[in-house]
């Protein structure tokens, strides 16, 4: 079978609506979103309406069925037009409806799946906690069984969706004496009494995402909110491998985003009595961004490749999430070097990008998880 490195005209046309969505209705709320670090609400039912928030679920859940390939190109069109809003898409999607899809029982997906996929709700997923990240079985958050009754107590830090969300996946221990085996995963309503959410995180980047501590203290939910139960983690965990390939191809988006300012400006900016972009020093380095984002985006659609396949690229979703973490940065800081002084300029688009890359390699698991996860997979 020949290998075919072209979208097919059903993907081109659905990047172009893609295209057109962002430019119409995301971005003209770029500006405010980002001054006030605050997610436009509005946009989920906007995003649902058109079925934007159920590209990878079935049609029996209100999902238009699509495959990786389509939620990366939705996802790599998102973070070209705003880090921010495109994280908090992801949250939603890939974090908190993909377990529930996964793993929950009918009455939990139609509670939640159903009006998530609408735009109607909105969910986060709760791992991190003050004291573990990248450790996630280091979590101290408890879950204690109490007749029919779960009683959680802890506190979730860094959560996207946090302040907005109607309700959050969390990961508890229900059994502290079995390290990591006995973490479950509830699904827990906002308004549940003894669940608070503290004020936004303020961060370098991400301006426009939605950012807070979830707290839980002596909050009780019903036994059937247990999504997950004890031994399963893992293997949940193992399910946010789609996840990590949705959040290279924002990493793609931003780094375009941030390369085609640069160009733009290069081509328009004189010294010396030419354009920027005729000395070899600039159209050198655009060229150099060039080349790093197409290998991304080329590893990007071929995990997603792999994934919509059902082969196994823990391997390739890992190199392709560590590779486009580092080249987001390195584009956004050449970006910037373009623009000279305008590049430190916040009236200037360069900025942001540079600060939003700087979160690549942090979220979704660190570079240096990505690396492990390699090395593992290389057998080492
Ligand atoms: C803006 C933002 C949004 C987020 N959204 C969410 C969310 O919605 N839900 C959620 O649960 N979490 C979320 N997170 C948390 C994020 O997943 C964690 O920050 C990430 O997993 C890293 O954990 P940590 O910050 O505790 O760093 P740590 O795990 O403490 O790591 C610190 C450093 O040590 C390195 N390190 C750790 N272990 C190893 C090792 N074994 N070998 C080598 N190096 C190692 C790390 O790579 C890193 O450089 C978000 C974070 C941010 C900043």
């Amino acid at each position: 079978m020949p290998i075919d490195f072209e979208f097919t005209d059903e993907q081109r046309m659905f990047r172009e609506m893609i295209v057109d969505f962002a430019q119409n209705e995301i971005e003209p709320l770029v500006e405010e979103a980002e001054a006030t670090q605050t997610f436009p609400k509005q946009l989920f039912p906007m995003l649902g309406e058109i079925g934007l928030l159920g590209i990878s679920f079935p049609e029996e859940y209100g999902g238009v069925a699509q495959d990786k390939i389509m939620d990366c190109i939705f996802s790599e069109e998102m973070g070209r037009v705003n880090a921010g809003i495109a994280m908090c898409i992801n949250a939603h999607t890939s974090l908190s409806m993909f377990p529930i899809y996964k793993f929950g029982s009918e009455e939990q997906k139609q509670k939640y799946l159903v009006p998530g996929i609408e735009g109607k709700i909105i969910g986060s997923l709760g791992i991190t906690e003050p004291n573990a990240g990248s450790d996630a079985r280091s979590i101290r958050t408890q879950a204690e069984k109490k007749g029919d009754r779960y009683v959680l107590n802890g506190t979730k830090t860094w959560i996207t969706n946090g302040t907005m969300c109607d309700y959050a996946v969390v990961a508890a221990y229900t059994d502290k004496t079995k390290k990591g085996h006995g973490i479950s995963i509830f699904i827990v309503d906002k308004g549940t009494p003894g669940f608070s959410v503290s004020g936004k995180m303020h961060k370098l980047g991400h301006r426009s995402a939605d950012t807070s501590e979830l707290i839980f203290e002596g909050c009780e939910v019903p036994e059937d909110s247990l999504l997950v139960g004890e031994g399963g983690f893992a293997g949940a965990m193992e399910t946010l491998l789609g996840a990590r390939i949705t959040h290279a191809a924002k990493s793609v988006g931003i780094a375009q985003a941030a390369f085609e300012y640069a160009l733009q400006y290069s081509k328009e900016r004189e010294a010396f009595g030419r354009p920027i972009s005729k000395f070899q020093a600039i159209s050198f380095k655009l060229a150099d961004m060039a080349v790093k984002i197409e290998t991304a985006r080329l590893m990007v659609y071929k995990a997603a490749w792999l994934y919509s396949n059902g082969k196994r690229c823990l391997k390739e979703a890992s190199m392709a999430k560590l590779y486009s973490a580092e080249i987001v940065q390195s584009v956004a800081t050449e970006a910037l070097q373009v623009l000279g002084g305008y590049g430190y300029s916040v009236e200037y688009n360069a900025e942001r990008y540079y600060r939003d890359a700087r979160l690549a390699s942090i979220t979704e698991g660190t570079s240096e998880i990505q690396r492990i996860v390699i090395s593992r997979e290389l057998g080492i």
